[in-house]
């Protein structure tokens, strides 16, 4: 098993009244990745529904110089109506994140879960919301199979 030792979330950076699906970043990311697939390995939709997008043993494209030990996990949204930086979170995304999270701490019990701007010279907001606080006493949990 590749050494996880970050957990590091992200928004799409899409606007929460407009679609940004699964499909939709697959298009994108191949078109800026050379076809090798969607950065993140796991996505949320606005619905909640999670989407394992790459398998956790495979590096990453999501975070210069932070791939080789994390897994990224990005939800859809993170821009209100007007194109601005906000959590735009779903309760239904929310809870499918937790459950994710707790989960992949029974696998990585020391891995740090982090926020992309809470990597060092990251400007951008994404997540848009305080990660790293948030989840900082999330407890394992397996999830239901
Ligand atoms: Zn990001």
């Amino acid at each position: 098993m590749r050494t996880v030792n970050l957990i590091i979330i992200h928004c799409s950076a899409t606007r929460s009244n407009r679609r940004f699906t699964v499909k939709d970043l697959e298009s994108c990311h191949n078109a800026r990745f050379h076809n090798k697939g969607i950065g993140y390995h796991y996505y949320i939709e606005r619905d909640g529904q999670l989407y394992a997008t790459r398998d956790e043993d495979e590096i990453g494209m999501h975070a210069r110089h932070y791939n080789a030990h994390s897994i990224g996990i990005c939800y859809e949204g993170g821009l209100n109506e007007k194109g601005q930086e906000a959590d735009t979170r779903t309760p239904a995304q929310k809870q499918t994140l937790i459950a994710l999270l707790r989960s992949l701490k029974v696998d990585y019990p020391d891995a740090e879960i982090i926020g992309h701007h809470d990597l060092p010279w990251v400007t951008k907001a994404c997540p848009c919301f305080d990660a790293r606080t948030e989840y900082q006493h999330l407890q394992p949990l397996a999830l239901e199979q």
